[in-house]
């Protein structure tokens, strides 16, 4: 069970604010200082149905990967029925969010982008990741849909 968080505030919307922020201070920590990898955006990680890989979000990645979502007109998440991530648009094939991805879209487990990074390599992000979901009352990592579209429902 969850340890009550002792940083909450009673505003909720303030709370998703700072942990908005937060992830994304993480993402810029990771892009100014990656591990030697090549994202060619070739997209190959986004097509789950090929990698069978779905990418597990925390919360504050969620929260975070939904505004993005909203700040590109979207309300809801897309639906695709190829199994593709359903935010890879289906027309350019690029990701509608790719400043606000998630963590493990930006720590590859795309071959073609040299694979996933070990663990060991990011594992101080990662818990700062894990910490700000505790903040937020996560539940830990959860599939890329459903935590996004819980997500925008919060922030609606
Ligand atoms: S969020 Fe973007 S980068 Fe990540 S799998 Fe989906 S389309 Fe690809």
């Amino acid at each position: 069970m969850r340890k009550r968080n002792p940083h909450k505030t009673s505003d909720p919307r303030r709370d998703t604010e700072e942990a908005v922020t937060a992830v994304r201070q993480i993402y810029a920590e990771l892009k100014a200082n990656p591990p030697e990898r090549n994202c060619t955006l070739q997209t190959e990680c986004c097509r789950f149905q090929l990698t069978g890989r779905i990418p597990m979000l925390t919360k504050g990645e969620a929260m975070t990967a939904a505004k993005a979502l909203r700040a590109a007109g979207r309300k809801e998440l897309p639906k695709r029925a190829d199994g593709a991530c359903p935010l890879l648009h289906p027309f350019t094939s690029r990701c509608m969010i790719y400043e606000g991805r998630p963590f493990g879209c930006r720590t590859h487990f795309c071959e073609a982008a040299g694979g996933p990074y070990e663990r060991r390599e990011v594992v101080d992000l990662i818990h700062r990741l894990e910490e700000i979901d505790e903040n937020l009352g996560g539940e830990g990592t959860r599939e890329l849909s459903v935590a996004i579209s819980d997500a925008l429902e919060e922030i609606r």
